[in-house]
């Protein structure tokens, strides 16, 4: 995780920097730092536990000139959070600034040997071994600091992405990548801006170029932008790429929280996600990814599906919509162990790697695993540019914007629309979805924003109100079946993630073969409880629920009577299709998770712990 930015070129490169930061905040908050060169040559650090904020105050009254210069905003993996592990990190000599994002492998036998070369460290971190590993190199090569960081990178293990500048070289900045992500701005009469993603360089230029795996940059006023291989001496070529994210899409556009209007952009990002993808007589659904690579899926033996986090319930939603009509077999795996698990992947396999950022480290390993063992890999990413949809065979976006709040929800809702799509895609071209499907599911499907919209004019209220009553709770037991199974495990995590409660995600019929012990007047249920085929059995379990005392919350198709008269609470859905109601589900979940967040104080775009972006493994 953790953001980097920089800037070179003709305005005071401070306010370009704490404005990026604020924007890259998302990724990480445990500190923030600044390093910039003033013009009378001075290198100026400053670094401050804690968010932006805190950095903002401290560097009131301090010299901030400079044109040039690199930030930070760390999520922290090596050393505790607190000022001295905070970034940059200074060399030895004092000459040299660093920024990093990832985790360098070999640290430990680096600092040993620089150790015994007479360096000092002053921090925890993995990221001062980089900088001080630049500067001896730097010292006893007598070379310049592209050379040395293009040998530093041949040394060091592990995932990065760097920006480094030279006290001595006040126009120019190096930086390289490996495994983390790295997009340089392009802007005009040789203005450069450096990000972790391109959110802080939109409001300057569209113009950007995405640094490569392997390669190292250097950014000079003077001479312009060229881009290495690091391990010869090749110049790639540059590719720039023009974005078409606007800067309102970054603002909170009048909400307490980006959390909140995320939730309620999902009319329309989902209205997004399916233009020009369902046609208008909904009798046809076109991805060119998966057109394009018609033969890999009608031929699919099995689909795996890796993913981590929300992603991986979006997966596991996506396998019951790709088994229904496809008629594949899924399997859905945790990217992290996949990854160790010694999978077995077939040539006739085709994995998809799920991921809103499209950086998820976990992920990516997981994907170049399959790759190498001859699968056909597919990303289903948010992130346009990212790594994963530039590492897979194919792809397709889910065009939901960016997604700023720490726990997912529109890009869960849009994950889930992509997998629909795919799975009626694939089924038709295989033969096993009828047309009359296709056309019910599929206008089923376009009504899903205004059916959220629905949700939103009738329950916003009520949920906000039912959230009162169970701010106190220290457990909560999320249920679900079926296609809603995997709605209750998210269900569960939106209420962990950002209010710090306890919450189990159970399939609903599991429940007594172990945790219905838990059940009491203290533990309240969130049960799903739809119009499926399994709906008289899921009667069944909040019945089992409410003899033993427990208060129930259900999530109810619109006019049922009979989960009404049992539960304490219910959440009206409306009806549509069984597949598609995880898109229904999701929206009251995501509200009361967020409503009982703000009523328990908790900071819900930044909850603690955890970053958006999982770069790190
Ligand atoms: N490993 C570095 C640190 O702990 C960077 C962390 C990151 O990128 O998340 O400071």
């Amino acid at each position: 995780m953790c953001g980097i930015v920089g800037y070179l070129g003709q305005r005071r490169a401070y306010d370009v920097l704490i404005q990026g930061l604020h924007r890259l905040e998302y990724r990480g908050y445990d500190s923030s730092g600044v390093a910039m060169i003033n013009a009378s040559g001075d290198l100026n650090i400053y670094k401050s536990k804690g968010k932006v904020e805190a950095l903002e105050h401290f560097t009131q009254s301090k010299d901030l000139d400079g044109c040039i210069g690199i930030a930070h905003t760390r999520w922290a993996t090596h050393g505790e959070p607190n000022d001295i592990n905070a970034h940059p990190h200074v060399s030895q000599s004092q000459m040299l600034a660093l920024v990093h994002n990832g985790t360098i492998e070999n640290y430990n036998v680096l600092k040993e040997a620089l150790t015994l070369h007479g360096y000092k460290f002053v921090s925890e971190t993995d990221t001062e071994v980089v900088v001080q590993l630049i500067d001896y190199i730097m010292q006893t090569n007598g070379c310049s600091l592209f050379d040395a960081v293009r040998e530093a990178t041949r040394q060091i293990v592990g995932a990065y992405a760097i920006a480094v500048i030279d006290k001595s070289k006040p126009d120019e900045i190096i930086a390289a990548r490996q495994s983390s992500p790295l997009v340089i701005g392009v802007g005009e009469n040789n203005e450069y801006f450096l990000a972790s993603d391109a959110t802080p360089i939109i409001e300057y230029t569209n113009k950007v170029v995405y640094l490569n795996d392997g390669e190292v940059a250097i950014i000079n006023h003077q001479t312009g932008l060229h881009i290495f291989d690091a391990h010869n001496t090749d110049e790639s070529e540059i590719h720039i790429t023009e974005l078409k994210m606007s800067i309102d899409e970054l603002e909170k556009g009048g909400y307490p929280h980006f959390m909140l209007k995320e939730i309620f952009e999902q009319p329309r990002t989902l209205a997004d996600c399916i233009s020009g993808r369902i046609s208008s007589d909904a009798k046809s659904v076109v991805l060119s990814g998966v057109i394009e690579n018609r033969e890999k899926f009608i031929n699919a033996q099995r689909i795996i599906i890796v993913a981590c986090g929300t992603s991986w319930h979006a997966a596991l939603i996506g396998k019951h919509l790709i088994e229904d009509f496809c008629r594949i077999p899924v399997v859905v795996e945790y990217a992290s162990e996949f990854r160790y698990s010694n999978p077995v992947v077939n040539k006739g396999d085709v994995l998809i790697a799920l991921s809103q950022s499209g950086e998820t480290a976990d992920t990516l390993a997981a994907l170049e695993l399959a790759k190498s063992q001859g699968a056909f890999v597919f990303g289903i990413c948010n992130v346009i540019g990212s790594s994963i949809p530039r590492a897979t065979h194919s792809g397709c976006y889910i065009h939901v914007g960016p997604e700023i709040g720490v726990a997912s929800t529109k890009a869960f809702t849009g994950q889930v629309t992509v997998l629909a799509m795919l799975a009626l895609l694939v089924g038709q071209m295989r033969g096993k979805v009828s047309e009359e499907t296709l056309e019910t599911v599929a206008t089923d499907l376009r009504r899903v924003p205004t059916l959220i919209q629905d949700i939103f004019d009738r329950l916003n209220g009520k949920i906000e109100d039912l959230a009162k009553i169970f701010t106190y709770a220290h457990n909560f037991l999320y249920l679900g079946r079926g296609y809603n199974y995997p709605s209750a495990l998210e269900g569960a995590l939106k209420l962990k993630e950002i209010s710090y409660i306890h919450a189990e995600g159970y399939p609903a019929a599991e429940m007594k073969h172990g945790t219905i012990a838990l059940i009491d007047v203290d533990m309240p249920s969130v049960v799903i409880a739809i119009k499926d085929k399994v709906y008289e059995k899921t009667v069944s379990n909040i019945q089992q629920v409410k003899a033993r005392g427990g208060k129930v919350v259900a999530i109810v198709t619109e006019g049922d009577e009979v989960v009404s008269a049992l539960a304490d609470h219910v959440l009206e859905i409306p009806a549509i299709v069984e597949p598609l109601t995880p898109l229904l589900t999701a929206i009251p979940l995501q509200l009361l998770a967020y409503y009982i967040a703000v009523n328990k104080g908790r900071n819900v775009d930044q909850p603690r712990n955890l970053a958006k972006s999982v770069t790190v493994e």
